[in-house]
This record gives structure tokens, C-alpha cells and sequence, in this order.
């Protein structure tokens, strides 16, 4: 059973179509620049390099034509034809207190979806774009939709209330939704497969470390807590995102530099996190973690202040929930940067964590980091965001 995965944003679109029996992945790619010249897309089958085919897509309806195509093509296609796809299953981001689980795609979820856009106003409509070029495409074909707030709508009120008017929660919703639900949910997981422990027992904390980045607790399999909020500005500090402020700070800045509170906030969003803080150096990680070595101080300023909040935030929820079995990297940054687990890690010897420096340095797999006499594990687990969505699918489409 071949399932294709999308997602869709608003002039680019991912895809992977997987094999759910052996959970490979068969072919994936990137249309971009959809509707803006210079449009293309980047179509990598399994055991093949990229191919780059520059062509016009006007609309996402093009792109996903081109990619229909290039799966069922005679050369360098992977499937005969597009029966082969027995459903697909679509990222959305923004499901709101509407779903708390993924759900098939019908009339009345397209609805649903569309209500909560007002959420997420730059993510949710491209989501649904994809989707409906999709069920114009593939009339006959299952689709699924996956959210990435679903997994943290376990969270309990006192976790995601904000401390204003609760009117405003009941009227409009404003609360702490927390985002990257379906990467905290597949690490969660797999970190209960890698104890050899049931899922329903464990507490762990997941670090999703990429250029957005989040933290979640999970107890006994659901999510408690998480750092993004309504939006995904709250938390951390990101590549290009400030995380946690004090609201004042935004009247404060429009006074100051006579800028709208959407530009401030297109300042928060953009222009803030590592690479504000790094005075503009860079918002990649990599470039901040070889300066940093060299002691650059703008890098040092900046990847001090990442690391500080990213152990703020593992404290915390360690407390929220009476203990932590395990605390897992994940993402970009997470999975592949030793530099930034062991600067974390320093500051929790005195829970008894140790990193074993040898295993720390390995990459692209799961490990388990930690010394034997470590009294809680720290685990590096890849996340596949993609087998998630495509697991969830075929669940559903099944039942
Ligand atoms: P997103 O999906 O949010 O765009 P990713 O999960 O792809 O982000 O993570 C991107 C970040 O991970 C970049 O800042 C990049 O520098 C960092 N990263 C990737 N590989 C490494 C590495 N080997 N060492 C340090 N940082 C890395």
C-alpha cells in the first residue's frame, strides 16, 4: 500500500510517497516557487539522484499534476499508475480544539479546517489548497489530514490557559495550542520502543531542536505541556524567532521606532531569535556553532542564550510532571548537533545525567547518549515526520 504524503505551503510543496508495508520511503520532492516565475520541481526517486524540471506552475493544482506525473512517468517514474497511491495523507497545521486526533477528509473537515484558519492564517489556507487540488486530481482516492496540534490537545486547562480574561478563551479560543504534534508524538514513541518500556508509563521530555523548535512533556503517552503556543512564536528561542517576550516589549518597540505592531511582530518572527541575537550573524545553527568555537561573541551571546531556555524549559516540565525517564533530542539541530546536547547537558549533572561523549558524537540514528550510570537517559532519536503522517493515514483509512 503506497501512500503519498503532502505539505503544502503557500509557494512550495513537500511530498513523499511511502510504502507503508516496509515504511520506505519509494520518492519524494519539492515543487517551488508555485505561481511565482521561476517555478520548479526537484523529484528524487529512491536509489536515483535529483531531477530538476523547470516548468510553469501557476497554481498548487499544477504542481501536483507534476508530480503525479513524475511518479507514473516511463523513465523515471516509481509507480504504472496512480491506482498505486491508495490514499494520501496531508499536513495540516492548524487543527484548533477541533481535532484532537487526525481525521479523514470530507466536505464537513474541509469546513472544520477552514474555521480554524483565522489560527494560523499563513499556514491553514495553503494546507487546504493542497487538499483540494489533491481531491481534484485523485476524486476517488482516500485523504487524510494530519495536524500538527493534535498531540498536545491532551494538554490539561491549567497547562494551556493563558493568565487573561477567560473570556477570551471562550469566545475566541486564545490559548497555548503548541505545534511540531506530529514529530513530539512519533519521538515520544520511538523513545518507549528504545527503553523497551510501555509508552503509558514514561515521562520524557522531546526537544524538537530544527530553525523552529519546541518542547513538549509527555506523561504516561500524552502530552502535558509544550512550549509553542497559540502560535508557534511562543518558547524557545528559534533561528529567526524570539520565543518567549514580555507582550510590553511589543507596545514598547512600536513607540520607540514608530513601526505597526505587525511590523514589530514581523521583527519577532523573523528577524529575531539567534540571528537577533547574534546581531544579525546567522540564524543556522552550524554557522553559529563554528563561530562560537572560535569565540566569536556574537555566537557565543546568541548560543548561550538558546541553550538557556531550551534547560528552562526541560527543568520546568521535569517538575510539572514529578520526573523525567528520559529527555530526547530530535530535528536538525537536535539530531545532529553533539555541541549543543552536551552544552544542554552540562547544566543537568546535577541531576546525575552524563553523557557518554563517545556515542554523543554519532549521527543519523537512534542512540541512547548516556552513560550506564546516568540516572536519566538522554536519547537522539531522527524524526520522520513524513512515516508519521503516512502510519496515521493508513490507520484511519483502514478502520
Ligand atoms: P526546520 O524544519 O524548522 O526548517 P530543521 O529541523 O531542518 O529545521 O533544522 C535546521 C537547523 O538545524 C539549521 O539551523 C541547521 O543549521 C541545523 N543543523 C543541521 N545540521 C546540523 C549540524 N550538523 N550541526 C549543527 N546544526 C545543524
Amino acid at each position: 500500500m503506497n501512500i503519498l504524503v503532502i505539505n503544502c505551503g503557500s509557494s512550495s510543496l513537500k511530498f513523499q510517497l511511502i510504502d507503508a508495508g516496509t515504511e520506505e520511503m519509494i520518492a519524494k520532492g519539492l515543487c517551488e516557487r508555485i505561481g511565482i516565475p521561476g517555478s520548479r520541481l526537484v523529484y528524487t526517486p529512491k536509489d536515483s539522484g535529483k531531477i530538476i524540471t523547470e516548468a510553469v506552475m501557476k497554481d498548487h493544482t499544477d504542481a501536483i499534476r507534476m508530480v503525479l506525473d513524475s511518479l507514473t512517468d516511463a523513465k523515471v517514474g516509481v509507480l504504472t499508475s496512480l491506482n498505486e497511491i491508495s490514499a494520501v495523507g496531508h499536513r495540516v497545521v492548524h487543527g484548533g480544539e477541533k481535532f484532537a486526533s487526525s481525521t479523514v477528509i470530507t466536505d464537513d473537515v474541509i469546513a472544520a479546517i477552514e474555521e480554524c484558519n483565522a489560527l494560523a492564517p499563513l499556514h491553514n489556507p495553503a494546507n487546504l489548497i493542497g487538499i483540494q487540488s489533491c481531491r481534484e486530481l485523485m476524486p476517488d482516492v482516500p485523504m487524510v489530514a494530519v495536524f500538527d496540534t493534535a498531540f498536545h490537545q491532551t494538554m490539561p486547562e491549567e497547562a494551556y490557559l493563558y493568565g487573561i480574561p477567560y473570556e477570551y478563551y471562550e469566545k475566541h479560543q486564545v490559548r497555548k495550542y503548541g505545534f511540531h504534534g506530529t514529530s513530539h508524538a512519533y519521538v515520544s514513541a520511538q523513545a518507549a520502543k528504545m527503553l523497551n518500556k510501555p509508552y503509558e508509563s514514561l515521562k520524557l521530555i522531546v526537544c524538537h531542536l530544527g530553525n523552529g523548535a519546541s518542547v513538549s512533556a509527555v506523561k504516561n503517552g500524552k502530552c502535558v505541556d509544550t512550549s509553542m503556543g497559540m502560535t508557534p512564536l511562543e518558547g524557545l528561542i528559534m533561528g529567526t524567532r524570539s520565543g518567549d517576550v514580555d507582550p510590553a516589549v511589543i507596545e514598547y518597540l512600536c513607540k520607540i521606532t514608530e513601526k505597526s505592531v505587525g511590523e514589530v511582530l514581523e521583527e519577532l518572527n523573523k528577524k529575531s531569535g539567534v540571528l537577533g541575537l547574534s546581531a544579525g550573524f546567522s540564524s543556522d545553527f552550524r554557522d553559529l556553532e563554528d563561530a562560537y568555537l572560535e569565540g566569536e561573541e556574537n555566537s557565543v551571546r546568541a548560543l548561550n542564550a538558546f541553550t538557556y531556555r531550551v534547560v528552562k524549559y526541560i527543568g520546568s516540565y521535569c517538575a510539572a510532571m514529578g520526573g523525567v525517564d528520559a529527555i530526547c533530542f530530535t530535528a536538525g539541530l537536535g539530531e545532529n548537533s553533539p555541541f549543543i546536547r552536551e552544552k544542554i547537558c552540562e547544566y543537568l549533572g546535577f541531576w546525575g545525567i552524563e553523557l557518554d561523549h563517545e556515542l554523543n558524537v554519532l549521527r543519523g540514528k537512534e542512540v541512547d547518549v548516556t552513560t550506564k550510570e546516568s540516572r536519566t537517559r538522554v536519547l537522539v532519536i531522527p524524526t520522520n515526520e513524513e512515516l508519521a503522517i503516512a502510519r496515521e493515514t493508513v490507520a484511519l483509512i483502514n478502520n
